[in-house]
């Protein structure tokens, strides 16, 4: 049986007059607060899918269990609720393609990983981080992914016998230009194996990986446009090289950019000041919030 043909694909159906051209998401981690840089950039999200009429679906993005944390959830929702956000289908109200929380569509993942296996597109990989650090040709991506995979175990088929811990990884097609025309930030070029390399799709501690678990979602959903940080341009490459691999046809992406503090940093989890919950605390309204 072709696993693929498991995962449902998007109808073509009108629901309450809305566009069934146009789907798209809020993927939030519950690994802590939500800062008003998630706020703005989903807040493009919600605008973009207002726009075109579309459907938006809230994504609970809670597959790590080693980070996120079950009580954020609820109060994840409830910060997006009062800050303004609307979406059609989620995780407290169900919709068609659910469910919509990450950590009960591991069948879904698994099912790609086992296609990608099949296909030869990922191997194991027995590197500790520090084994990929010493490696002395490992320059760093332009992203949070860490230095480019040396390919120390790129021809390995099988996953040696023996309690070894060992991930799945993507084999990525050296020298090839992954191209994409991006919503926001327009034509973006990345070089395979220069730009970034083989990455996770199944990691040692049997979770499955932030790229494969987003690519498998944002299919099965029916996603037509990803609208996300700009901090993700490079993920984008990885992800089309698995839509194309898992033969599915990737949606159109528009990247924000992000939200910089007075220094000029990225904001992030330690701006706890910026939380959406601290703000709320502190008296700020939503529409104060909404103006960025
Ligand atoms: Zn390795």
């Amino acid at each position: 049986m072709n696993p693929q043909s498991e995962i449902p694909a998007a109808t073509k159906r009108s629901e309450g007059g809305r566009n069934p051209q146009y789907r798209g998401r809020l993927a939030p981690s519950p690994t802590g607060l939500l800062h008003l840089g998630h706020a703005r950039t989903f807040w493009t999200a919600q605008e973009r899918a207002r726009a075109n009429h579309g459907t938006l679906v809230l994504r609970n993005e809670d597959i790590d269990s080693t980070r996120f944390k079950l009580e954020f959830v609820p109060q994840m929702i409830e910060d997006l609720r009062w800050f303004g956000f609307e979406w059609q289908e989620g995780p407290d109200c169900g919709g068609p393609f659910g469910p919509y929380s990450q950590s009960e569509r591991r069948p879904f993942y698994a099912m790609a990983l086992e296609k990608l296996r099949e296909r030869d597109f990922v191997y194991p990989c027995t590197c500790s981080r520090k084994d990929i650090r010493d490696a002395a040709s490992a320059p760093n991506a332009g992203d949070d992914e860490g230095p480019i995979y040396p390919g120390t175990c790129r021809e390995k088929r099988k996953a040696e016998s023996g309690k070894q811990k060992f991930c799945w990884r993507f084999r990525v097609p050296d020298g090839e230009t992954i191209s994409f025309t991006d919503g926001n930030c327009g034509e973006q070029k990345f070089v395979a194996g220069k730009d970034f390399g083989d990455f996770v799709v199944w990691r040692g501690d049997d979770v499955p990986a932030y790229q494969l678990a987003c690519a498998v979602d944002d299919a099965a959903m029916g996603i037509t446009e990803v609208v996300r940080g700009a901090d993700l341009l490079l993920s984008t490459a990885r992800q089309i090289l698995l839509y194309r691999a898992l033969g599915l046809a990737p949606p159109a992406f528009y990247h924000c950019a992000l939200m910089l503090d007075e220094n000029g940093k990225r904001l992030a989890k330690r701006h706890d000041a910026l939380s959406m919950r601290a703000l709320r605390e502190q008296g700020k309204t939503p529409e104060e919030l909404r103006r960025f």
